[in-house]
């Protein structure tokens, strides 16, 4: 295959055009009619979207490489071998599981509205874990590297990640009942919906998108939780229906007067790949060499991000509370300063 047809191929699977451009040349446009019509006809939403975002971020001379040359490099990274791990991943645990399903469902609206449930449910562990457990957080932090939200950034993820959180979700969707086909329809949603969070301010400024951050999860949500501010870090885990973040208290909405600053908390160049990438791994590594004895070196492993074996912790949970005490102790404060005289 030529250079130019190989470049031709990536181009039109990033767009996600080649069903539709196969209608064309066709004629045939029934396919549309069909689920799988739908979905192809959906597909290109969000690359075209990423190119109006960098076309307008052209024309307002806002453009900045940085913003999104780490989250393409990745991309191209896990072009391959990402994908590939994850389908046989998927495949692997549907062949698994199913025999253990505890019932049988079909493809009806109904069991629709319960499969999301439960895959949000699913979405909701893996990602949790992802920010609680260190070793899941060196998978997931190339995704909170990038210091400015955009498009790009959905693309942004160490090539493992995808492959883990699909066995957790599918394990746990395939026991609890979800039909494949129920599953990779979600599956599709969730991923649409998912990259859409991650739309940049200079496409829709309020994210908060009306009566709908009441409703389910909005780009507004989802910066909040790639925010590193101590209020905002480790809340908003879900993907689409906002509900197990609000059933575990981990739902927080954005704050008019707290800006978000995007990133990790630990100090980190977001422009070297391989800081992005293995950068988390290096930080364990470092504390794990460090740490006295086979016991806290284990540790080290499991805990969450900012654990210390000497007990002078820094996990987003400390940090939090140190923020909130220190917000109920200011107006406290201010009330005992003398009023300022009367010009
Ligand atoms: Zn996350
Ligand atoms: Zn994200």
């Amino acid at each position: 295959m030529a250079p130019f047809d190989i470049l031709y191929d990536e181009i039109i699977s990033f767009l996600g055009i080649g069903a539709l451009l196969e209608m064309y040349r066709t004629g045939d446009y029934h396919a549309l009619l069909s689920l799988n019509g739908i979905l192809s006809a959906v597909s290109p939403v969000i690359p075209f979207l990423l190119l109006i975002e960098v076309g307008r971020a052209l024309v307002y001379k806002r453009f900045r490489i940085e913003d999104y040359k780490i989250p393409f490099l990745i991309f191209v990274a896990n072009r391959f071998i990402s994908r590939f791990i994850s389908i046989a991943a998927i495949a692997f645990c549907i062949g698994l599981f199913e025999k253990y399903a505890l019932f049988k469902t079909s493809f009806t609206w109904y069991w629709l509205i319960y499969g999301y449930v439960i895959w949000e449910l699913a979405h909701f562990v893996y990602h949790y874990l992802g920010h609680k457990v260190r070793l899941f957080w060196c998978l997931h932090s190339t995704h909170h590297a990038p210091q400015s939200m955009n498009l790009s950034v959905t693309y942004a993820h160490f090539f493992l990640e995808a492959p883990y959180a699909d066995v957790i979700r599918t394990s746990i969707c395939i026991l609890a009942g979800v039909n494949p086909p129920l599953l990779f329809f979600i599956m599709f949603i969730d991923g649409t919906w998912g990259a859409f969070i991650h739309v940049g301010e200079n496409i829709i400024k309020d994210g908060r998108m009306g009566f709908l951050n009441k409703v389910i999860l909005t780009p507004s949500h989802h910066r909040v939780h790639h925010a590193r501010n101590p209020l905002y870090m480790d809340t908003n885990f879900c993907n689409l229906l906002n509900i197990w973040d609000k059933v575990f208290g981990t739902f927080q909405y954005e704050k008019r007067d707290l800006a978000i600053e995007y990133g990790i908390s630990r100090p980190m160049n977001p422009n070297n790949f391989w800081d992005v990438y293995f950068g988390e791994f290096y930080a364990l590594w470092k504390d794990i060499v460090k740490a006295p004895g086979i016991r806290n070196k284990l540790l080290y492993f499991v805990m969450p991000p900012g654990w210390s074996h000497t007990g002078d912790h820094k996990t987003a949970r400390v940090v939090k509370q140190a923020y909130l005490a220190q917000q109920q102790a200011q107006p406290a404060q201010e009330t005992v300063q003398p009023a300022a005289p009367v010009a």
